[in-house]
């Protein structure tokens, strides 16, 4: 492939092989320290009610493991755990309710996992009683779930269309078999269409669709393969991410088989195959990683500037205040971060003591919101004006000089061009932003190896 050619003869891999944060958040949640309950109800008593957020909630179960997972789950084939686990959520969120003292306007509601789609059409319905009435979410909200195609039942998009849903991901990450039999993962695009005939005949018509490459027996004609398959399902988004390989941290990696696993120079092509056949087919580029239809929100923000980046990946909604609910997740306010504990035992015994389940997090401080507003607009829009971006903060608009000068070896090899002090990403390997706005990042410059996954 030529693009790769030329981007090999400019010693891509180089970079390509170091790690760097995904920038879902700034600083990276590696970085976050102690923090307690205390301090974040204190920040949720700052809220006012002209304020609108965003909502997650975390559903830490599934019914089997892929073994390329690299999410917070725990595998359970009973409905007893995610029953008293949805008990748990309804608690935080009475919890959060009290904390805030009015309902605060909603602009968007996120189920991840994990698998929330485990959770029974009734139970949902509870959970859903429990956030209505602590929050107001208008009909005008976004309400997203992710799904596993393998466990979608008439009942429970009936339920999801009844409750409001209008926006689903789907995970699909390759339609060959055997990708799907290496990654433990069965699933016939048979069984995937069926599923999105069953959402769109209940006007769930917007659906994403979760793409993975760099997975065991991925080759390009397998791509192919799965790609034809996309272009026939035709969903109006799809994301498609990098498998993370780091077995030392998810210990059920160790089941894939490592010698038939794509090689960073593969998986680069991979990613290419994946951006020319999407291009094809008529989705537009949005950020490293995602793809829509030209009339999506999602690209008429990216045309627009206005796309957002949160920890669930890109989005065109307003993203500057996030509550997180459930186990792991993390809440944005306006003084930092804060993140639930991981563990769904521990979040239980801590809920259980009538505290909210805080224990790490991020109070912003120095030049810790100039810093996430360039690498936000690089990660978003692939480029940043940064001297606007820090007279915009205050600050003289010579503040980011001496980074713009460590941008000498990027600037060099034809990734970044540098006009005044407007910093823009150019090059085909969209992935390798994530190593431009680490040069902005004061938390991750020069450290060790491990903390992050690689950028390919
Ligand atoms: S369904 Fe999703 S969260 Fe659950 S094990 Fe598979 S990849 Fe992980």
């Amino acid at each position: 492939m030529d693009t790769l050619k030329s981007w090999q003869d400019r010693d891509m891999l180089h970079w390509l092989g170091k790690e760097a944060p995904r920038y879902t958040s700034y600083p990276s949640a590696h970085h976050f320290e102690a923090l307690d309950a205390d301090t974040h109800a204190g920040w949720l008593g700052t809220l006012t009610p002209g304020q609108s957020l965003g909502l997650y909630v975390h559903v830490p179960f599934c019914e089997q493991m892929c073994w390329f997972c690299g999410c917070n789950t725990q595998i359970t084939k009973r409905s007893e755990p995610v029953e008293a686990y949805v008990g748990n959520l309804i608690a935080e969120i009475a919890m959060v309710g009290a904390t805030l003292g009015f309902r605060p306007r909603v602009h968007s509601l996120h189920f991840g996992g994990g698998s929330p789609g485990i959770v029974a059409p009734d139970t949902m319905a509870r959970l859903f009683d429990a956030l209505h009435e602590a929050f107001d979410i208008g009909a005008g909200a976004e309400v997203s779930i992710e799904l596993d195609p393998r466990r979608l039942t008439a009942e429970k998009a009936d339920a999801y269309a009844r409750l409001g849903f209008n926006r689903i991901s789907l995970g699909v990450q390759d339609t060959q078999g055997p990708v799907q039999a290496a990654i433990n993962r069965i699933q016939p695009v048979g069984l995937i269409a069926d599923c999105m005939a069953m959402l769109r005949d209940r006007g769930l018509d917007a659906i994403g669709i979760d793409l993975v490459y760099g997975l065991p027996k991925q080759t390009a004609a397998s791509l192919e393969a799965t790609l034809a398959d996309v272009a026939r399902l035709d969903p109006h988004r799809i994301s498609a991410f990098s498998y993370a390989h780091v077995p030392w941290v998810k210990k059920h990696q160790r089941l894939l088989d490592e010698s038939s696993l794509p090689d960073m120079r593969d998986k680069v092509r991979q990613y290419l195959q994946i951006d020319a056949g999407l291009h094809a087919i008529g989705y537009v580029g949005i950020g490293m990683d995602h793809f829509a239809k030209p009339g999506d929100g999602l690209a008429l923000a990216a045309a627009k500037g206005t796309l957002r980046r949160n920890f669930m990946g890109y989005t065109d909604m307003p993203n500057d205040r996030l509550i997180g609910l459930g186990a792991s997740s993390i809440s944005e306010l306006d003084q930092g971060l804060a993140q639930n504990i991981p563990q769904a035992t521990s979040y239980e015994t801590i809920l259980g003591r009538g505290q909210l389940p805080i224990v790490r997090g991020w109070r912003y401080r120095g030049d810790d919101r100039v810093r996430r507003d360039v690498i936000a607009g690089l990660m978003c829009d692939f480029t940043a004006d940064v001297g606007a971006v820090a007279v915009r903060h205050g600050l003289p608009e010579t503040y980011f000089d001496a980074d713009i000068a460590r941008l000498g070896d990027f600037v060099a090899a034809g990734i970044v061009t540098v006009a005044g002090r407007t910093v823009t990403f150019d090059a085909p390997l969209k992935m390798l932003v994530r190593s431009v706005a680490c040069i902005f990042d004061r938390y991750a410059s020069g450290e060790g190896g491990n903390r992050y996954s690689r950028v390919a």
